[in-house]
Order: structure tokens, then C-alpha cells, then sequence
């Protein structure tokens, strides 16, 4: 199934998001953490690839097999281009195709000093138009309602997601956020410019307070002032911290949808218990 497909059907669609194991012998886990989650209906689940160009690229394919063929969950694989040339593309295309996966999330990927551009793909534009010659794909894109951190300006960020849409990104995943005001202001933007295709939110639920510093050095996402109070508050009770983190995904979460969001894409960093608590109170809403 394309996911135009939902976006048509459905009011809010709801993703999961998870990310394959970096070795081989991790993969159990992640398997456990999928059939813990069978009964939770997500609309479609993604898979990352090789973040920072140094993960297992490979693991990608194997994961969005096993949502198709073991738990008929649809997946959608991302796919990144900075490290990769055209034969690589091709390649990982002619296999998402070889294995049923219809949905890729074109990427451009994160620049890493080890790692270095091989100059064939300069932007996620470049590979989604090849995505869309290449082969029978539904394409989707990211985007930064705080603006990526390499932009000089939301305003210009903007003009490079309306490039994604005209050549062929039917909607667009946001970088996680915390605050929804954030998200809203960037909306009315997106629309403004003529960006009318569906733009799903992302949501992380921060569990852990480990998880926050990585989480805002990897995203650039602003803290507003009831989330900090939250981290300083239960800093030193790990239990409560992953409560309050939870309730906190809640209640932004049941703000989107009662605001209309066209999606929510959830970043439960492979957290089964996160997923499903999450969703379940969401789900009246759906
Ligand atoms: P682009 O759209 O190419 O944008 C990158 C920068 O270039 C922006 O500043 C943009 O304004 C600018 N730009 C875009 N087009 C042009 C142009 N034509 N001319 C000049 N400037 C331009 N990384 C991974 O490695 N693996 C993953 O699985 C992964 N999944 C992700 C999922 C989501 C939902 C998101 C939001 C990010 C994900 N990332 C992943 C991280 C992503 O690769 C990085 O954020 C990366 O830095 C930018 O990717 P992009 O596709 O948004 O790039």
C-alpha cells in the first residue's frame, strides 16, 4: 500500500518510527519489541537508515521485510544519499522494490566528518526525483518546524521544502519538537508558501534524562519552560521522570490532533512500553 493512500483515508494518521539494530546479534530485540507492539494500530511504521552514514544500511531492507511479511505492518524506508552514488541508490531501490516496499522517506542525511559526500546527491531533492524515475515508489521528506540547523532561515528552509513537494514528496515528517506553538507557526508558514500536502508532527517522549541531551544536540529542538521544569522536577527520580516524560508526549500529542494535524509520527527509540502507552491514550481520538 502507498501511503497516499491513508492520508487519504484517515482524519490523523498515526506512525511509529524505529531504528534496526547496528549488529547482527541485536536483532532479537527488536523483534520482541515488534511483536509486543502487533496489537498497537499503527498506521505504518518507518525505518532509519544509517544514521550518520556509519549504521548498518543493510539492517534497513531486513527490518521493512519483517513489518511487511511477518506482521503485515506497512513500512515506509528511509533512505539517505550524502554517502552514496547513483549506482548505490539504484541499487538499495531495486531491493526495497525486490522485498515489496512501496514508500521510501528520501533523505539527504546528516554530514559526519568520518564519513566523507561523495558529491553525487547534494540534497534530498536530488534523490527524490531519482526515487520517482527509478522505480513505482511513494515518496515522503523531512522537515524542521524550528528550521534545519544548517538554513539561514526558516523562510529559506521553506522555499527547499516546497522544492521536495514539486518534485515529488506527497507529505513530510518533522524533526521532533516540544513545543507546539513551534509546529503550529511553522504550518501556517508551510501553507503561506503553497506547501499543501500533508505534514505529520513529530513527537518524541523524552524518558530518560540522558535521552534529552543527545535529543537536543542531534535536533536543535527548543525546550519550553514546562518541559524544563519537568526535567529539573524529577531529575533524580527516574521512574517519575519516565512517567512525566510520557504525559508530556500526551498532552502534545492530543493537542495536534484536536488542532487537525494531518499525522503524528512517534519517536519511541524502540521502546515498546512507550509506543503502546502513547497510543492508547491518543487512540480516542483517532
Ligand atoms: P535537505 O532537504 O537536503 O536539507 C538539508 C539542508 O540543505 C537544509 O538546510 C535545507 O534548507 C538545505 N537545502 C535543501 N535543498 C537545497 C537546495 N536545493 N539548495 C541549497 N540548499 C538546500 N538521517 C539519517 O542518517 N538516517 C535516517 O534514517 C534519518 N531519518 C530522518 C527522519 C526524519 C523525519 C528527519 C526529520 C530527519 C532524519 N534524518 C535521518 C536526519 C537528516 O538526514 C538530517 O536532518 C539531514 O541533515 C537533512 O536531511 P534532509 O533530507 O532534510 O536534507
Amino acid at each position: 500500500m502507498k501511503l497516499d493512500t491513508l492520508f487519504r483515508d484517515k482524519d490523523c494518521v498515526f506512525a511509529l518510527e524505529i531504528f534496526p539494530p547496528r549488529r547482527q546479534h541485536t536483532f532479537a530485540a527488536l523483534y520482541d519489541t515488534l511483536q509486543q507492539l502487533k496489537g498497537v494500530p499503527f498506521d505504518y511504521t518507518s525505518v532509519t537508515y544509517s544514521a550518520g552514514g556509519t549504521g548498518a544500511k543493510e539492517n534497513t531492507a531486513v527490518i521493512a521485510q519483517y513489518l511487511k511479511d511477518k506482521l503485515q505492518v506497512e513500512p515506509l524506508a528511509h533512505l539517505t544519499c550524502l554517502n552514496s552514488d547513483m549506482h548505490d541508490v539504484k541499487a538499495e531501490l531495486d531491493k526495497m522494490a525486490g522485498i515489496g516496499v512501496e514508500n521510501i522517506l528520501a533523505l539527504r542525511g546528516d554530514r559526519n566528518p568520518d564519513v566523507p559526500d561523495r558529491n553525487v546527491f547534494s540534497h534530498a531533492s536530488d534523490l527524490i526525483e531519482t526515487v520517482k524515475k527509478h522505480g513505482d515508489f511513494y515518496v515522503a521528506a523531512a522537515c524542521y518546524p524550528e528550521g534545519h540547523p544548517e538554513s539561514t532561515s526558516l523562510a529559506a528552509d521553506l522555499d527547499y521544502v516546497k522544492r521536495k513537494m514539486d518534485v515529488g514528496a506527497g507529505h513530510f515528517i518533522t524533526q521532533l519538537f516540544f513545543d507546539n506553538g513551534k509546529f503550529f507557526r511553522f504550518l501556517n508558514l508551510a501553507r503561506k508558501k503553497g506547501i499543501n500536502c500533508p505534514i505529520e508532527a513529530g513527537v518524541m517522549p523524552i524518558v530518560r534524562k540522558e535521552q534529552l541531551e543527545r535529543t537536543i544536540s542531534l535536533s536543535s529542538a527548543s525546550i519550553p519552560s514546562d518541559f524544563s521544569k519537568l526535567v529539573s522536577r524529577y531529575a533524580d527520580d527516574p521512574p517519575s521522570f519516565y512517567a512525566a516524560g510520557i504525559d508530556y508526549a500526551i498532552v502534545q500529542i492530543r493537542d495536534l490532533i484536536e488542532s487537525g494535524v494531518d499525522g503524528v509520527h512517534l519517536y519511541a527509540m524502540n521502546n515498546s512500553d512507550v509506543a503502546e502507552k502513547v497510543y492508547d491514550a491518543a487512540a480516542d481520538l483517532l
